[in-house]
């Protein structure tokens, strides 16, 4: 048993409390790694929120990291101590169908198809002042250690530098493969990008990849702007400036709507704007902002009667396993810089602080 801190949410809506806690070592098939850099992605907020499903409390969150393997349980092959790794919020086991299917990346054996937070065997290898504490998503990087299924450990070139890689987890590769593989944006086109967090700016890095010639960066926070031009954006206009509707503005700036709209940012009215934004017969919506738990949409039909495909993406359509170490490589080739996605560097213990910064739009 490992003795170390984490970042424990002990409740809905309070902050998170860095810890002690026991960490046991790993069961046959799973891996114990060292947590080197987690990055914060808005889906951890909605889990201290309460508004992701089947979260139970108390959790240790986080779900966006990168470490090295501290020890293997019995049997495991393809991770052995001192490798750098990723933990995969998706997994893939290999096996099931849609792990056989070439178009999907949803693996049957995780969590989400089963949903509860403990790990397969329905136990936790996370104590806390005597208490059991949940694992997030199978992954829980906020802590110093955390156990995970070997199937959900991507094993990562050993050049690379983890306090930078740790944002191929979630939120680069989430926007990056929803330009890439889920839209398919082909070169030449038009993009809008709903949201410029770091999973929108992502999604700008990857039109830009897939080259697009127009790319069209939308947000209410102006300050996203410079940032956003510096990764491919062409035009970034802010929804706040006008008097019309902001998909009525980009099927004006356009002729007749975006070839590819992307909704990043999680609101029933956005995802509606950018429904409406590309145009309304080959027009491809992506939906990757996550909705609270419960919430509908509801949209005119003909939006989708005249030919648009509206679809959703999880973490970019990547097979986490095969796609993460190629992702890193491309990286250390310098093949894209989502260095610049990073904006603040924090010690552990200031992890609210983090999420401060990340409220504050900063
Ligand atoms: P973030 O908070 O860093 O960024 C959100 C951005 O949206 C901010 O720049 C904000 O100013 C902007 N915004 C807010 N309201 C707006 C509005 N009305 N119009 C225009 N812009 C507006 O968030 P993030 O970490 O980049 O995550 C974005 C979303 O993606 C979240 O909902 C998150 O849960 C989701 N997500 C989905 C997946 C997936 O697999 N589908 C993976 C990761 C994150
Ligand atoms: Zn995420």
């Amino acid at each position: 048993v490992i003795r170390c801190r984490a970042a424990v949410a002990w409740a809905v809506g309070k902050p998170l409390s860095v810890e002690e806690v026991e960490v046991a070592p790993p069961k046959a098939g799973e891996v114990r790694i060292k947590i080197v850099a987690a990055g914060i992605c808005h889906t951890e907020e909605h889990t201290l929120k309460g508004s992701l499903p089947n979260v139970e409390f108390p959790v240790i969150p986080g779900h966006e990291g990168a470490g090295i393997v501290e020890s293997i349980g019995e049997g495991v092959a393809s991770v052995k101590p001192g490798d750098k790794v990723i933990p995969l919020c998706i997994p893939q086991c290999g096996e099931c169908s849609f792990c056989l299917n070439p178009e999907s990346n949803f693996c049957q054996k995780s969590h989400l198809c089963e949903p509860q937070n403990l790990l397969p065997d329905k136990t936790s290898r996370f104590t806390c002042k005597g208490k059991q504490i949940h694992h997030f998503l199978w992954v829980s990087t906020f802590a110093e250690y955390t156990v995970i299924p070997e199937y959900a450990v991507a094993k990562i070139d050993a050049a690379a530098p983890l306090d930078k890689v740790c944002l191929f987890g979630c939120g680069f590769s989430t926007g990056y493969g929803a330009a890439i593989n889920t839209a398919k944006v082909k070169p030449g086109s038009t993009c809008a990008i709903f949201g410029l967090g770091g999973v929108g700016l992502s999604v700008v890095m990857g039109c830009k990849a897939a080259g697009a010639s127009r790319i069209i960066a939308v947000d209410i926070n102006k300050d996203k702007f410079a940032r956003a031009k510096e990764l491919g954006a062409t035009d970034c206009i802010n929804p706040r400036d006008f008097q019309k509707p902001i998909q009525e503005v980009l099927t004006e700036m356009t002729g007749q709507g975006v070839d590819y709209s992307f909704e990043v940012i999680g609101h029933a009215d956005t995802m509606i704007a950018a429904l409406a934004s590309c145009n309304m017969n080959t027009g491809i919506c992506v939906m990757v902002g996550v909705l609270d738990s419960g919430s509908e949409i509801s949209i005119d039909p003909m939006l989708l009667l005249t030919g648009r495909t509206w679809k959703g993406t999880v973490l970019g359509g990547w097979k986490m396993r095969d796609a993460i170490p190629k992702l890193v490589s491309s990286y250390l080739d310098k093949k894209f810089n989502s260095d610049l996605l990073i904006t603040h560097t924090l010690p552990f213990a200031k992890v609210n602080e983090g999420f401060e910064l990340l409220r504050a739009g900063k």
